[in-house]
């Protein structure tokens, strides 16, 4: 076998499935062989549903797509020196250069390094090859060791949407003594809600989409409000006995869930905003000054991160993978971005046997 299916987004809600030759691992790569590819919300808003692919910094090359892989290593190249054949790997999903500060700290998210070219910062399924497909040629500083625990599916749920929630929990600081505030319960704040509740934390939900609401509640959380509800805001205060949560953390992008966040947040409390694209319009005296609030913004996790949570979610025995909705061979990604596409999963994987 010399070739392999792979997904190609052409924008436009289009999906093709191409064949593809199996690439030949180099210098400090390896062959990994696909077990779980998960769909991000990031792939709907800037790859599968525009209409065109001239937009943005991280404007999709049109290579093969999916950045949340996770599979065991088939076979290595030359100097590989930290992982064998059969090792279990998760990937962290965007290769940078390896060698600029924000690489050599591990946030090669933030690489410097210009885009897309030869030895830049590349995101796998955006400038490099991803994780739709039967084999994903990974560089080994971007491969993070997936514990014997912990399943493929749950690999993948760290290889970029939990990743991002548990940097943004670290961000906070959350612990047993917090009643947190998740806004938008999405992947993300599926994934940071189900952080939260394994470190201890009280987790009240804030989302408008019936389904997400429905499957927050199937995941055993009990505490959340509808946001199209008119009393939201005092049935949100009543949590807290008007005290405000010691911690809020927005997971939609959304600017009214981000002004709610500001709003209910208690004196000195920590606000993290983590949803993407959209914006916000507040009154900073009264809503971040005079409450003492501290504000941080999250990006993503780095690769130390990554490793940390994969070490935690056995310690917790917390398997992600429940997250997981709706899964689907390699063949059905193109109904698998469909029904992602409608907003009402939670997230979706393609798998392989
Ligand atoms: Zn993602
Ligand atoms: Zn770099």
């Amino acid at each position: 076998m010399s070739t392999m299916t792979g997904v190609i987004l052409p924008g436009n809600r289009q999906l093709e499935l191409r064949d593809f030759p199996i690439p030949e691992p180099g210098h400090g790569q390896v062959l990994v062989r696909m077990k779980a590819s998960s769909l991000c919300g990031s792939d709907l808003r800037a790859i599968y549903r525009p209409t065109d692919q001239g937009h943005g910094p991280e404007a999709y090359q049109g290579v093969i797509a999916g950045h949340e892989p996770c599979g065991i290593i088939e076979r290595i190249g030359p100097d590989v020196e930290h992982f064998k054949v059969g090792d279990r790997v998760v990937l962290y999903h965007i290769a940078g250069c390896g060698q600029c500060r924000n690489c050599r700290n591990g946030w090669m998210i933030s690489c410097t390094a210009e885009v897309g070219v030869e030895g830049g910062r590349a995101a796998y399924g955006w400038q490099r090859a991803g994780g739709h497909a039967d084999f994903l040629l990974a560089e080994e500083r971007t491969l993070v060791a997936l514990p014997d625990e912990l399943s493929y599916l749950d690999g993948a749920m760290a290889a970029c949407g939990l990743g991002t929630a548990y940097a943004a929990c670290l961000r906070a600081g959350i612990s047993g003594r917090d009643n947190v505030l998740i806004t938008g319960l999405g992947p993300v704040g599926i994934g940071a809600a189900l952080l939260c509740r394994a470190m201890g934390a009280r987790v009240v939900g804030v989302e408008a989409i019936p389904e997400r609401i429905e499957f927050f509640k199937q995941l055993g959380f009990t505490e959340v409000v509808n946001s199209t509800d008119e009393q939201a805001l005092s049935i949100l205060r009543e949590k807290t006995q008007g005290y405000g949560f010691e911690v809020a953390i927005d997971c939609s992008g959304n600017a009214t869930a981000r002004h709610t966040c500001l709003e209910l947040a208690r004196e000195w409390g920590r606000v993290v905003y983590v949803g993407e694209g959209g914006s916000v319009t507040f009154e900073p005296s009264p809503l971040l000054l005079h409450k003492q609030l501290t504000l941080y913004g999250s990006w993503v996790c780095s690769v130390p991160q990554m490793e940390e949570l994969l070490e935690h979610l056995v310690r917790w025995n917390l398997h992600p993978d429940i997250m997981v909705t709706h899964r689907f061979a390699l063949s059905q990604a193109k109904e698998a971005y469909e029904l992602f596409d409608s907003g009402k999963t939670g997230k979706v994987a393609i798998v392989w046997e």
